[in-house]
């Protein structure tokens, strides 16, 4: 154990490392219930700043922020409420029970930070390069003791690493354009599965302001799938043209980055430090969605943190994150690595979107489990079983929900 070599340190109740979507909301957490405490929310970059993604904020997103007196962050951006699901010539367009906002994060994620400072947290450019013990205090870069740390810090997370215990699991890589949104797209979230490591595929979600957010995602580590070769930017763009015909071309701002997709079951260790969001893992492994998780992980940390310190024991903060997440997300973990796994296989693809297609509660269903915290009900079983089974028989119409 390294005694810190600074000559001062700084202690605050709770440090935030990353102040994405999760370290925002983690910040905005801890101060609704606990509007005195000293919070300091340490990013290596400057906001606004982009970051690669599909750029698609869930309605469960607002749902959570709204909890923690967040009310306004879609404010001029307009909503979708369509999705178009396909696979070769298996299609199905629905209308979404709840719409869906496509943001840029360069916005999106400058005004959670603001909300954040706003309700008296201090934002500061730092990169975090240490965490160290000593004794029962971790101290960041020799210089800021946290009384609770956060690691929000996506998904190379530092913060993660220094948790022997909290260990790694499947991760997805995805590259992310804008191109100008034809008239054929305007208006709604299309997604086309792919044919490489599954389920893979390509997304073109409108912006609603003239753009639209392109991109391409398929597993990286799994040598069991089939799929040939590991993704290159050449392969990645290359799949995303082929399913989304013309993407490419007139595309700009190319960015690709890791998902850490979330496994069967969630760890976090006992102790002062909490994880959250990418940097707990946690990604839905069917859709790539992760921002939802984000806050919701985020707004559960800061409130285990904020209980733990008034209780004076910050290290019994880890124990209660962990309770709060698993009772608000384990079983739907557990449901999406369930479902996964099955989606591997192209007929359940082709299943789910067909069963989509002739009953909206099964559309509605699996939105739930992609977007939110939705679960594989019996219903939604018996759906994807009669889709396997009219596969298997008749090759009905290209159905639109209406
Ligand atoms: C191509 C792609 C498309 C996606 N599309 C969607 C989508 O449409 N919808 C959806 O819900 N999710 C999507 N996701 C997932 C989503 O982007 C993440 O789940 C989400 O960003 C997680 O938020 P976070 O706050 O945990 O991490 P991040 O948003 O990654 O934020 C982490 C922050 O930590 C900072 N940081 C990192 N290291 C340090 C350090 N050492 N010191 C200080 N600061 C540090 C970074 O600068 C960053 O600001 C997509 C991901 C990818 C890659």
């Amino acid at each position: 154990m390294t005694p810190p070599r600074g000559e001062h340190i700084e202690t605050w109740d709770l440090v935030i490392v990353g102040a994405g979507p999760a370290g925002a909301a983690t910040a905005l957490g801890a101060l609704a219930h606990a509007p005195g405490l000293r919070v300091l929310l340490l990013d290596r970059a400057d906001f606004p700043r982009d970051k690669c993604c599909g750029d698609g904020i869930a309605p469960h997103v607002l749902d959570v922020l709204r909890s923690v007196g967040v009310h306004d962050v879609t404010d001029g951006w307009t909503p979708l409420g369509r999705l178009e699901l396909s696979r070769h010539e298996q299609r199905v367009t629905g209308r979404l029970a709840r719409p869906v906002w496509v943001i840029p994060r360069e916005v999106f994620d400058a005004r959670l930070v603001e909300r954040a400072v706003a309700a008296g947290a201090v934002l500061r450019r730092h990169r975090v390069s240490d965490v160290s013990w000593v004794g029962p205090r971790v101290v960041l870069d020799d210089r800021i003791e946290a009384r609770v740390l956060v690691g929000a810090d996506g998904a190379h997370s530092i913060v993660r690493s220094s948790l022997t215990s909290a260990g790694g699991g499947r991760r997805a890589l995805a590259i992310r354009g804008y191109s100008p949104t034809p008239d054929s797209r305007r208006g709604r979230q299309i997604i086309r599965y792919g044919d490489r490591r599954q389920p893979s595929y390509a997304w073109a979600f409108d912006r609603g302001d003239g753009l639209t957010n392109v991109g391409y995602g398929e597993f990286v580590d799994d040598h069991r799938s089939p799929g040939g070769e590991a993704p290159t930017r050449a392969i990645l763009l290359g799949e995303l043209d082929r399913l989304l015909p013309g993407s490419v071309e007139d595309g700009v701002g190319w960015r690709a980055h890791h998902l850490p997709l979330s496994g069967w079951r969630w760890r976090q260790p006992d102790g002062p430090v909490l994880l959250t969001g990418d940097a707990a893992g946690l990604v839905n492994p069917m859709t790539g969605e992760g921002i939802y998780y984000a806050v919701a992980t985020g707004v559960l940390a800061g409130r285990s943190a904020a209980r733990a310190l008034a209780a004076g024991s910050p290290a019994a903060a880890g124990a209660a994150h962990r309770g709060a997440v698993r009772r608000l997300l384990g079983r739907h973990l557990k449901h999406t690595w369930v479902a996964s796994r099955l989606t591997r296989r192209p007929a359940v693809v082709d299943a789910g979107i067909r069963a989509a297609g002739r009953s909206q509660h099964v559309f509605d269903s699996l939105v739930e489990i992609g977007l939110g915290d939705g679960r594989i009900t019996p219903r939604l079983t018996a759906g994807l079983a009669s889709g396997l089974v009219a596969g298997l028989t008749i090759h009905p119409p290209q159905p639109d929900l209406r």
